[in-house]
């Protein structure tokens, strides 16, 4: 039996989605070139992207469109400054060091949503910071950051914004027509569904003209894929074919059920069904509601001795379900994602097995230790 997959990504997929895989592609071919241009053209859409931003794809994960676009878009001269509240912009400060650009942050609780005063205030002090790097929605904690109120600041400053989007692309309205964005960077495979192994990001085309010799690396050099593409619509190296395909397929699918709207309505859902059973049965949410994105929930670990996360984690995935271990930096906890193919009646399910699990393992008490 293959799980359901209620995790950051890679997700549970549709069944034509994976068929989709079945066939092979000349990376060259003129139908090829047509499918890179049709993504292209979808993924700029959904961003809300008018004439003036391209979507540039990127063989990788996620991170790889991140390194991308911090190399590319950052100049050797420049400063970035990264709100930091989670594991996943950490790592945007890491990617920064690695790559040699001055990098500083303003960092708040895992709980705590970016300080935007403060960065108002950051940005005042310092000339040169040139960029603003944050997470759209954190999926350390599943908590959702303020990206309009964000964005409106940094463009007030004339700084250029970047915004990893990874974990709320496609379910999470962002409308580059009104949200002043210099790249936004996605993936396949978390709320569009496709299979891993695909990245980009939507940028703005002045910002990728400019951005020439920025970047450090020739793979990740965004500038110079963006130009191959632009110049015979061909990648610069081996693209993954089946999984483009498989992303075209996606898209479809996404477009069928309502684009954004109808995603996010699915996902509202399928949060809502697995809050209210986890609470029904004494658990304990990370975030209170109104900080929670319908993508991932984060619940404390019961304090109660006989509660085992492998065990829990074992006997969940022997019922069908794999969950993932918290990735917070203090209080002890594991994850639940509400994306992916799959539904309200998937969640009930999912609710149950815990259910049984507590049961199996003796568990009575599901409260968390006292803070
Ligand atoms: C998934 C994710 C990434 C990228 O992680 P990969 O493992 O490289 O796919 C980056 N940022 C956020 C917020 C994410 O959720």
């Amino acid at each position: 039996m293959t799980a359901y997959l209620l995790t950051p990504g890679p997700l549970t997929t549709a069944a034509e989605t994976r068929d989709a895989m079945l066939r092979d592609w000349g990376s060259r071919d003129a139908d090829f070139k047509a499918l890179t241009a049709r993504i292209r053209d979808r993924v700029a859409a959904i961003a809300g992207a008018q004439q003036g931003h391209s979507c540039v794809p990127l063989q990788g994960s996620g991170t790889y469109a991140m390194e991308a676009a911090i190399g590319t878009l950052v100049p050797r001269g420049g400063r970035l400054l990264v709100l930091v509240n989670g594991a996943y912009c950490r790592r945007a400060v890491r990617i920064a060091e690695i790559v040699g650009r001055d990098v500083v942050a303003l960092e708040t609780a895992e709980d705590t949503p970016p300080d935007v005063d403060a960065l108002d205030a950051m940005l005042t002090a310092d000339p040169g910071i040139t960029h603003v790097f944050a997470v759209h929605c954190e999926t350390t904690s599943g908590i959702l950051n303020p990206v309009e109120a964000i964005a409106g600041t940094v463009a007030r400053h004339g700084r250029g914004f970047l915004l990893d989007s990874m974990s709320a692309f496609g379910a999470l309205p962002l409308d580059l027509s009104s949200t002043a964005c210099m790249a936004v960077i996605a993936s396949a495979n978390k709320c569009l569904e496709g299979v891993p192994g695909l990245s980009f990001v939507v940028a703005d085309n002045d910002a990728l003209e400019a951005s020439a010799g920025n970047a450090h690396s020739l793979s990740l050099d965004l500038h110079e894929q963006w130009r191959g593409l632009e110049a015979n619509g061909e990648w610069r190296f081996t693209p993954p074919t089946h999984v483009i395909a498989a992303f075209d397929a996606a898209l479809n699918a996404h477009a069928a059920e309502g684009g954004v709207d109808g995603r996010n309505a699915r996902y509202r859902q399928n949060c809502e069904t697995l809050v209210a059973g986890m609470r029904d049965m004494g658990f304990e949410t990370f975030l209170p509601d109104a900080l929670q994105a319908p993508i991932i929930v984060t619940f404390h670990t019961p304090a109660d001795p006989a509660f085992d996360f492998q065990t829990f984690y074992d006997a969940l995935h022997r019922r069908g379900y794999v969950i993932y271990p918290g990735k917070l930096t203090q209080a002890p906890s594991f994850r639940i994602g509400c994306i992916g193919h799959l539904d309200h009646t998937v969640m009930r399910g999912a609710v149950d097995a815990v259910g049984e699990v507590l049961a199996e393992m003796g568990v009575t008490n599901t409260r968390p230790a006292a803070a």
